[in-house]
């Protein structure tokens, strides 16, 4: 039985194989033999809603690029993306029941061992992909040297640097605590310096900057995933006498997806506009600087190698099947986050992608994916070490070994903390900036691109955690570890 009532291309108008296979699962349904019988009414009945969605992205831009003529004004485009920041909004009203909903469920309905093998593997994937994403940027940028032979306006001396990297670290560590649960849904902890007047030995009075306990908007996910996390175990330990929370969690999950299917219907209107807006607001390229270009095309190189280089290739190693079937069959997942530039508004998306177009466990999916979408972000992490690296180079800094693991280091701490909204990397970048000393500046270089680098590792870190469940959940699968297969009578989400 399909998950709940979506307007997803097999939901609406099919009822579909319910085989569980990747292998027998049509990604988008896109069938060689459909057509090949001439049956198109048999194949536009099956995939309406993909090809409502297509139109809607292909009709978006050509509305755009028919009004890009018309010279719009801000306030005008701003107006035309009114449908679009609707459909954003209904999707980011879902980000956080749905996390929260599932988080618990999932942490308490799995077995010790089932989960502890399952936390193993999610882990195990996630820090090697974010490794290796990193490693990827690292030799691309230090390869071709984007940003050699820019002229900087300011040497790296005259820069005065506010963030300390040390405080940074520490206020990540404070947010996995909040000590509000209602204030962390909206706000975040940050330290704030501030001039303080004290006496010195000579009575003389002085202006010492003192670190001060502040906040700054933005929901903590990080603490509300760690006590989701724990509360989750907690209930799991708690066993029956935890039932009514356990179901509770559960109905709740069940409901948000299903709200999120109601929404979807509105899908295929809010992107047409989105995609028209967004358009309108293209920049012409030939503006930017050479470097600037080599910059942006570095990142998408890496980004690219990532996607359809390593990511796919751990997916054959380990699940055997066919990566880029699998990629098809994220197509709306893939365009929301190269649409919206949220790897959180796409959560419900994904979600539904993994589960109803290539039928993985629940289990996994509601385990992984909202771990997956608050801590790891590859195309983040990917992004950081670049982009520090290419201002370093623009200031002509000489960077060493020592200062290239550090930026790897902080980079993949930063995308841990970064946010899944739009350029929510480019915040905590200052992290990572400022771990080596490079000029906060020098952002300034970065910024005029980072519209288009954003929808891109947008799209990688929601592909990289949907690749990861899919990796998971056949290493699950695997004769030797079949508990998935044993348990599925137990799947409390059916
Ligand atoms: N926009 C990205 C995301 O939602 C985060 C970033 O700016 O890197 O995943």
């Amino acid at each position: 039985m399909p998950l709940c009532c979506t307007p997803s291309s097999e939901d609406i108008l099919v009822d579909r194989d319910s085989d569980s296979s990747l292998e027998n699962s049509e990604p988008w349904s896109l069938t060689a033999l459909s057509l090949w019988k001439c049956d198109y009414n048999g194949f536009f009945r099956k995939n309406a809603y993909l090809l409502l969605i297509v139109a809607a992205i292909v009709l978006g831009t050509c509305l755009g690029y028919a009004l890009h003529a018309s010279n719009m004004t801000d306030l005008q485009i701003y107006y035309l993306l009114f449908p679009g920041e609707l459909l954003l909004r209904m999707l980011q009203m879902m980000f956080l029941p749905l996390v929260i909903s599932n988080l618990i469920t999932a942490m308490s309905s799995v077995d010790k061992t089932s989960s502890g093998k399952m936390g193993l593997f999610a882990f195990c994937y996630y820090v090697t992909t974010t490794f290796l994403a990193v490693f990827t940027g690292i030799v691309l940028v230090v390869l071709i040297q984007p940003g050699k032979s820019l002229t900087p306006n300011v040497s790296p001396g005259d820069t005065t640097d506010s963030i300390h990297p040390v405080d940074a670290f520490l206020d990540l560590i404070r947010d996995m605590f909040p000590t509000n649960l209602v204030e962390a849904c909206f706000r975040k902890y940050k330290t704030i310096y501030s001039e303080m007047e004290t006496l010195d030995v000579n009575m003389t009075v002085k202006n010492n900057p003192t670190p001060t306990p502040g906040t700054i908007d933005g929901v903590n996910i990080l603490g509300l995933g760690v006590f989701c996390i724990v509360f989750g175990l907690v209930l799991a330990k708690m066993e029956d006498e935890a039932k009514p929370l356990k179901d509770f969690f559960g109905c709740l999950s069940k409901a948000i997806m299903r709200l999120v299917s109601v929404f979807l219907w509105y899908y295929p209107v809010g992107i047409f506009f989105l995609v028209a807006g967004q358009i309108l607001k293209l920049k012409d390229l030939s503006v930017l600087g050479p470097q600037v270009c080599m910059y942006a095309l570095t990142v998408i190189t890496g980004l690219a190698i990532h996607c359809l280089f390593t990511m796919p290739l751990i997916y054959l190693i380990f699940a055997r099947k066919n990566p880029f079937k699998f990629m098809a069959s994220l197509l709306e997942a893939l365009t929301t986050a190269l649409g919206t530039s949220s790897s959180y508004v796409t959560l419900p998306i994904s979600m539904k992608c993994l589960e109803n177009n290539l039928r993985l466990d629940k289990r996994v999916t509601r385990f992984m994916m909202p771990i997956g979408a608050v801590l790891t972000m590859d195309g983040t992490a990917l992004y950081e070490a670049v982009a520090t690296i290419f201002i370093a180079q623009v200031y002509n800094m000489e960077l060493d070994l020592g200062q290239i693991i550090i930026i790897s280091m902080t980079a993949t701490v930063a995308s841990i903390g970064g946010s899944g909204i739009p350029q929510g990397g480019i915040v905590t970048m200052a992290m990572v900036l400022s771990s080596v000393g490079v000029p906060l500046e020098g952002v300034s270089y970065i910024i005029p691109v980072d519209w288009m680098m954003d929808r891109l590792r947008t799209t990688t870190n929601v592909l990289s955690d949907c690749f990861g469940v899919g990796v998971v959940h056949h290493q699950l699968q695997a004769p030797a570890e079949d508990w998935l297969v044993e348990e599925e009578a137990e799947i409390p989400f059916d």
